[in-house]
């Protein structure tokens, strides 16, 4: 019997688990002949898009409800180490027990962290990037209210205009106005480049200053977070905000798991790998999801989004079991990349292609987006044919993905 081992149990790594299953049953061989276990620390896959969204503890599908009927084995613990000579994977299991898993061949799918920065009390940012971290800004928003009732009470600061910055910030006012009884309720957006979204380029950018405009937003440009306490924060220029909820959302970074893998690594600590997925010069080992740096159309290479996660599992998974049974494995050829921003009550933003082309606006786009947030991206669940039909690399968008694109 030959075993596949996948780290992870996020978007990468489920569609992996059934990718493989699938291919595992369109080659006609059984469990017998190759196994496919997953390995993580949490009992769910964990919608990370979705965290910035009140009420986050929600956001999350039982691993066993995807994984069990499929015949995925699961080990809940935490990798610790990785022998790619021995073939050999340590980890730390949820009862305090050491574990250690072999592998025939690893798929690497432990996703990213968002980085928060060396500054002077940086334990009181807040971060939206794990389900305890966004639980613990929707329970601290909770408790506004018997905090003494100074300026900083209701006010709130995030970090980082980029792609999650722009999301909390616009949603933050609302969420505010729920506990603040009729207060006065300021949410302050802080980039430290020129513009807001300054990766998400000119194109989407007059959408999200006049959504940002719209929820009341302040935006403060070309200012980094220098220091903070539990009362403000103090920006580079020296102005300070009173605020009790500083939101950091600037910087991801992939699991440090990939460096236990001898290979190259990007900027952002993503291994290099070839078109099935498999790490560059390391034998046996796969990488797919945050952990990876694939090219796609045109030379560019992968986002760390959950639209590049679903299709990298699913093209890794098959390509490992293709691997183990021998037979011809597939390139990497995802859908067309394309961006879908929540802009709060606004509306949202839909572009097109790497040059980002707004396609959709407004309501349309928010229409859109709440599709992609509340059932695209969940896998199914309690069905085998149903997990195993959608887990077919050739089939990563539902059609009213494609058709609203198109
Ligand atoms: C607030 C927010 C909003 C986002 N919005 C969007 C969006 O609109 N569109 C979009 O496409 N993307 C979005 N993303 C990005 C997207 O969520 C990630 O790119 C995606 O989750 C990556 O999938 P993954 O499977 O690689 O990693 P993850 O989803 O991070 O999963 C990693 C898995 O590995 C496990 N793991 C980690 N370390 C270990 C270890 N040592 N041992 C065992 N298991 C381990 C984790 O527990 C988890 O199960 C957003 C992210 C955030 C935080």
């Amino acid at each position: 019997m030959s075993d596949v081992l996948i780290i992870g149990g996020g978007f990468a790594g489920v569609w992996a688990a059934a990718a493989a299953v699938r291919a595992r049953h369109e080659a006609g061989a059984d469990e017998q002949a190759l196994r496919v276990t997953m390995v993580a620390p949490g009992d769910d896959l964990v919608i990370r898009p979705r965290l910035y969204e009140d009420d986050p503890q929600s956001k999350r599908v039982s691993l066993d409800r995807v994984l069990g009927p499929i015949g995925v084995r699961r080990v809940t613990a935490t990798v610790t180490g990785v022998d790619t000579g021995t073939r050999t994977v340590t980890a730390l299991g949820r009862d305090g027990s050491a574990l250690e898993l072999s592998y025939d061949r690893l798929v690497l799918a432990a996703g990213s962290r968002v980085v928060t920065p060396p500054v002077e009390g940086s334990q009181h940012l807040f971060d939206v990037d794990t389900m305890p971290a966004a639980a613990r800004l929707d329970s601290h928003i909770g408790r506004l209210p018997v905090q003494p009732g100074g300026a900083e009470r209701f006010t709130a600061v995030v970090i980082g205009g980029g792609f999650t910055g722009i999301e909390i910030a616009t949603e933050l006012p609302a969420r505010l106005r729920k506990v603040a009884g009729g207060d006065l309720v300021r949410v302050v957006l802080v980039e430290r480049e020129g513009a807001v979204g300054p990766e998400l380029g000119p194109g989407p950018r007059p959408e999200i200053v006049a959504a940002l405009e719209h929820a009341g937003v302040e935006v403060l440009l070309g200012v980094s977070l220098t220091s903070l306490d539990d009362t403000r924060v103090t920006l580079s220029d020296g102005t300070v905000i009173p605020t009790r909820t500083a939101v950091w959302t600037a910087g991801m970074r992939a699991s440090r798991l990939t460096e236990q893998i001898d290979g190259s690594r990007d900027g952002i600590g993503r291994l290099e790998v070839d078109e099935y997925f498999r790490v560059v010069g390391v034998d046996g080992v796969y990488a797919a999801g945050d952990t990876a740096a694939a090219t796609v159309e045109d030379g560019h290479v992968v986002m760390q989004s959950c639209q590049h996660a679903v299709p990298q599992g699913k093209f890794a998974g098959a390509n490992v079991a293709a691997d183990l049974l021998g037979l011809p494995q597939v390139a990497f050829a995802p859908n067309p990349y394309v961006t879908c921003l929540d802009l709060g009550p606004y509306g949202a933003v839909l572009t097109l292609g790497w040059d980002r082309r707004v396609a959709q606006k407004g309501p349309e786009a928010k229409q859109l987006k709440h599709s992609i947030n509340s059932e695209w991206i969940y896998p199914p669940v309690d069905d085998a044919q149903a997990i195993l039909k959608l887990a077919d690399f050739r089939t990563t968008w539902p059609t009213e993905a494609v058709d609203a694109v198109s």
